[in-house]
């Protein structure tokens, strides 16, 4: 099927998630930060999302740089990225909502920081790193380019990776007991499985 149509459902999946992220980074700015593990891996792995999630696809959509790794758009896959892109932009929303002022692009422990666990945090414990890897699943469906598309699986697995044991020790050192238990009645991605 024509290329363009997966290339425009990418790029109405950018815009979505900057229209859901504009006003929860506003309201969160407002909120100090009092602890932050924002150190150079962490500067790192920002600097390779960004790089992975926006660079790289627009250079692939826009410019001819990396053509040579284009590839042809089968209609399963133009289906399996929508869906995959749609609960992804949803769970991202519903993650926001729930997370309200706690939320951080980075590691950080806010004046005032609560321990959600209702909601979406209910079932699992990180939905908007699960949004995320929906949102990676999307692009590598939608983006006929063998460069661009997986761009954002590989970076997302980085990230997670050595990212989540940090970011849980450092909710364990705050919140104590409390996050044990949270902890025991949750999974991390996939609620019940894992
Ligand atoms: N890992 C979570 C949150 C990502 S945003 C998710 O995927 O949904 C990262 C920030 O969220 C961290 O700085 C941490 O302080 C905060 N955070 C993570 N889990 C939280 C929770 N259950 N309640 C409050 N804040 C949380």
């Amino acid at each position: 099927m024509n290329p363009w149509f997966g290339k425009a459902a990418f790029l109405f999946q950018l815009a979505a998630i900057i229209v859901i992220r504009t006003p929860h980074r506003r309201r969160v700015d407002e909120q100090r930060v009092v602890h932050s593990r924002k150190g150079r891996l962490e500067a790192m792995l920002l600097a390779l999302m960004w790089i992975a999630t926006t660079i790289l696809p627009l250079v692939s959509i826009l410019t001819p740089l990396v053509a040579f790794a284009d590839h042809a758009l089968h209609p399963a896959a133009f289906v399996g990225g929508v869906i995959s892109m749609a609960s992804g932009l949803w769970l991202l929303h519903r993650s926001h909502a729930d997370l309200g002022p706690n939320w951080s692009i980075t590691l950080e422990i806010r004046e005032q920081h609560a321990l959600v666990s209702d909601g979406v945090y209910a079932h699992i414990r990180h939905p908007m790193y699960t949004a995320l890897f929906l949102q990676s699943l999307a692009q590598a469906l939608l983006l006929p380019n063998w460069l661009a598309g997986p761009a954002y699986f590989v970076a997302f697995l980085l990230m997670f990776s050595l990212r989540v044991t940090g970011e849980e020790r450092m909710m364990l050192e705050r919140f104590g007991d409390e996050y044990t238990a949270y902890c025991g009645r949750t999974k991390r991605l996939i609620p019940g499985v894992w």
